[in-house]
């Protein structure tokens, strides 16, 4: 069966935008999320395009601040803390990958924890792997909200997760550990990975190898979630083998039209969350 993401994230959005008409007619506040986009990258402004346009769809209002790829360190840090401080804003995203002259990892850490719709900060990273989550990055929170809308079973479940990256691999590691699967995380240097993958009931896959994943390494009747994004020509395609891999396992998610845009619209459920929060206070 296909876990159809596009579906379930029209879904989403849907609900998301209601909740928030409702809430800005009962508050006059509208939520607004800041992105912050430096210096010039085709694929960036492509992610930054489709962000603001999932948001303006719900009712966020999204405002791009634009960089110079010449920008200082400090240059970013006083924009961070302006947006900060800004009562008007109650998401901050900075888009990723920066200038290699910026510390990403500094920059991030300045945005306010009650701010971070990405859940890339400390605190948030933290509060995921001691099973207290609260913004959880929008990737692995789309493949649990799969999991859940299609009533699949991650107790006891043995869930290999190929990939470790901070914004995919190890965050959906920490979520279905929290969903009480058993994990095994392996990665570049994993040595006999079918032997692995073999065994997977669910099976995480994320990254960037078209076809790394064949259908002999996967258990039949496993859950197969493809999180790779792959040109194949013209064509976009995952890190799995669809056409072979969907006739040996029992759930799996299409690329495109699976994890992709579920990525997006948790992204703005996080902006919901945030803001929520923020208008309690
Ligand atoms: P990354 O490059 O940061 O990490 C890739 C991971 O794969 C690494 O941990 C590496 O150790 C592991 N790896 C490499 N070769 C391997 C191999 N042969 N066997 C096992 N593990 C191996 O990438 P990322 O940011 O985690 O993204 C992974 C993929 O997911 C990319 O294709 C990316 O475009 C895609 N992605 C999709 C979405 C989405 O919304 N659908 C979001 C983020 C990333």
């Amino acid at each position: 069966m296909i876990l159809d993401g596009k579906a379930l994230s029209k879904k989403i959005n849907d609900q998301l935008k209601e909740e928030v008409g409702a809430l800005i007619e009962k508050t006059n506040i509208i939520p607004r999320m800041a992105i912050v986009l430096v210096g010039e990258n085709h694929a960036s402004d492509v992610y930054v395009r489709n962000k603001v346009r999932a948001a303006n769809h719900v009712g966020i209002d999204a405002k791009v601040i634009k960089l110079d790829s010449e920008v200082t360190q400090d240059q970013v840090n006083e924009v961070i803390d302006e947006l900060n401080n800004d009562k008007s804003v109650h998401g901050i995203i900075v888009q990723l990958p920066l200038p290699r002259h910026l510390n990403e990892f500094e920059i991030i850490n300045r945005i306010a924890d009650y701010k971070d719709i990405d859940g890339f900060h400390l605190l948030n990273k933290g509060r995921l792997f001691t099973g207290n989550p609260s913004f959880v990055p929008a990737t692995p929170y789309g493949i649990i909200e799969i999991l859940d809308h299609y009533g699949i079973e991650t107790l006891g479940k043995l869930a290999v997760v190929v990939g470790r990256s901070n914004i995919v691999g190890k965050p959906a590691a920490s979520l279905l550990l929290n969903k009480d699967a058993t994990v095994v995380i392996s990665h570049s240097h994993t040595k006999n990975l079918k032997a692995l993958t073999v065994q997977a009931d669910i099976l995480v896959v994320a990254v960037g190898k078209a076809k790394l994943i064949t259908a002999d390494m996967v258990k039949p009747g496993a859950v197969v979630i493809d999180v790779g994004i792959n040109r194949d020509g013209n064509k976009i395609c995952g890190d799995v083998d669809f056409e072979a891999v969907k006739e040996v396992a029992s759930y799996i998610t299409p690329v495109p039209g699976g994890v992709g845009p579920m990525t997006i619209a948790m992204l703005i459920k996080n902006t919901v969350e945030g803001y929520k929060k923020q208008i309690a206070e």
